[in-house]
């Protein structure tokens, strides 16, 4: 584990320095205070919580010539030889490299002598979870008779791991993540001392980034303060954290929204002569999207400044909900498209052209639902028409499928609505088999496969649940094949023309 400097030099020396654990510190100062300071305690938390930390002070105070109120004076001989790490009365020992039996026995003989020079011999445990079974057997000896001179304090991240024995005798604390605020409130202190100029914005994103691990905060802050600018901004973190620019971001959703194809398009060239990963990219647009929709609801994000939101506000203002969740839907389709191109720059950008477009056009996105209402009608018990009376599939001329091999997928379908499987029974609305053998089956789509039925009919547990059906029905156990009729038709007709020109979906067979 590696520490920054700024981590190691602004550690803080006394408890009222930590921030976000409060109702811990408070307690162990009482404790030194009133003289009622245990044998042992379990310090339990996520990484960068004030554990080590709150130990070292510990150890300091328990020993220290001069301690005031519960706090260790961090001046007398003795606090200084601990912080310089000279005093040997105090062990620090990391349970991760240090974990054989042989580690806690050298302990176990050690406690038995007088402290060398301070009033207890304190030893320090990190990821006691660490230690082997022996270790551990070793360890309880002595928390079970513990001399009057010898203090643990256990650090760990995972108290699951550990033997109830030791549980048992030890006193608990489990620190919190620490708060937003008292990061930045953290932050704000080192910063001033260690005169580095950085916006309050960028301090806020850090914070959130951190999740609540002070060491993490810290961590970034540093790496910002090496970057050689005058004041730290936003752009800067993020940069530093590999967030793409958020003005991409923003122009590309801007646009969409605007149906503003142009612009759209020389944002994704921005972003391709920027070397950024186009997957990635859709991804954080996706996100945007969401945070938009998040805004409308909450009027509450985190993680962006005031000038950012205002832009979200903007663009949360101009939209409304069902747009907002059309245009998501559409990219996370797009996002799937993406994984399984080999011309990404090109399926980009017709998907983007097409969110620019199907919003123009909102009653393009009316198809899918109404084959939904039809269902939710045959749902009903008062309307008893059955589903088959309103879809009559186009005949084939390529299909070799017998009548019992008909019936059985209409059969497979109906048990699906039964069922409750109604994403997939959606999705296999209007679908016929090809029986190419007894082992394949070929599902085919005459009005074509839109890239959510895909993934709907790829996600395992839809594909098991429909070889199951199909095993119960016919007793064969056989393996699917996607066929999209329509774009297979589409695409020998606009074969010598752009792909920019076909907006459909570019697979055709999918195994
Ligand atoms: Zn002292």
């Amino acid at each position: 584990m590696s520490y920054t400097a700024l981590y190691r030099n602004f550690r803080p020396l006394k408890f009222s320095d930590m921030v976000g654990q409060d109702h811990i510190t408070r307690t162990l100062r009482n404790q030194v205070i009133s003289n009622r300071v245990g044998h042992a305690y379990l310090f339990n938390g996520g990484r960068g919580t004030g554990k080590t930390t709150s130990a070292k002070i510990l150890a300091r105070v328990v020993n220290c010539l001069n301690p005031q109120d519960g706090e260790p004076c961090n001046e007398c001989e003795i606090c200084k030889e601990i912080l310089e790490g000279s005093l040997t009365d105090v062990v620090e020992m990391d349970a991760a490299s240090n974990n054989s039996v042989e580690d806690i026995r050298s302990i176990r003989d050690e406690v038995n002598f007088l402290p060398t020079k301070a009033k207890y011999r304190v030893y320090i445990i990190d990821e006691v979870h660490m230690l082997s079974t022996g270790a551990f057997n070793a360890l309880l000896k002595t928390l079970e008779e513990p001399p009057e001179h010898v203090k643990f304090i256990l650090a760990t991240t995972e108290p699951q791991k550990l033997p109830t024995t030791i549980l048992s005798r030890c006193q608990r604390f489990d620190f919190k993540k620490i708060p937003d605020d008292d990061i930045i409130k953290r932050l704000k202190i080192i910063c001033s001392e260690a005169n580095i100029k950085i916006d309050d914005d960028a301090l806020k994103v850090i914070a959130v980034l951190s999740e609540g691990h002070m060491r993490d905060a810290i961590s970034i802050l540093e790496r910002c303060s090496q970057e050689n600018v005058e004041n730290i901004k936003v752009e800067e973190v993020k940069e530093l954290v590999g967030l793409p620019k958020l003005e991409y971001i923003s122009r590309l959703a801007k646009s969409i929204i605007e149906y503003n194809v142009i612009e759209a398009l020389e944002v994704i060239d921005d972003v391709i002569n920027d070397g950024k990963d186009l997957y990635n990219y859709l991804w954080e647009v996706v996100k945007y999207f969401k945070d938009i929709l998040v805004y409308k609801a909450t009027s509450n994000l985190k993680l962006y400044s005031e000038e950012e939101l205002n832009e979200i506000k903007n663009l949360s203002d101009k939209t409304e909900e069902t747009r907002l969740l059309n245009i998501i839907y559409e990219l996370s389709d797009l996002e799937n498209d993406l994984k399984w191109s080999s011309q990404k720059t090109i399926m980009f950008q017709i998907g983007i052209i097409k969110a620019c477009r199907k919003a123009q056009v909102s009653s393009e996105k009316l198809e899918i639902p109404v084959e939904v209402k039809q269902i939710e009608k045959t749902q009903k018990p008062e309307k008893k028409e059955p589903i088959s009376n309103n879809i009559k599939p186009p005949a084939s001329s390529t299909t070799t499928t017998s009548n019992n091999t008909d019936s059985a997928w209409k059969k497979v379908i109906d048990v699906l609505k039964r069922n409750g499987k109604i994403r997939l029974y959606t999705a296999l609305i209007n679908t016929r088999i090809n029986e190419v053998n007894d082992l394949i089956w070929e599902v085919e789509f005459p009005n074509g496969l839109t890239s959510f039925n895909q993934k709907i009919l790829e996600d395992v547990n839809n594909k098991n649940e429909l070889i199951k059906e199909i095993l119960k029905i016919t007793g064969k156990e056989v393996h699917l094949r996607y066929k999209d009729l329509k774009n297979v038709s589409q695409a020998k007709e606009n074969r010598p023309s752009s792909p920019i020109s076909d907006l459909g979906i570019d697979i055709n067979i999918i195994d």
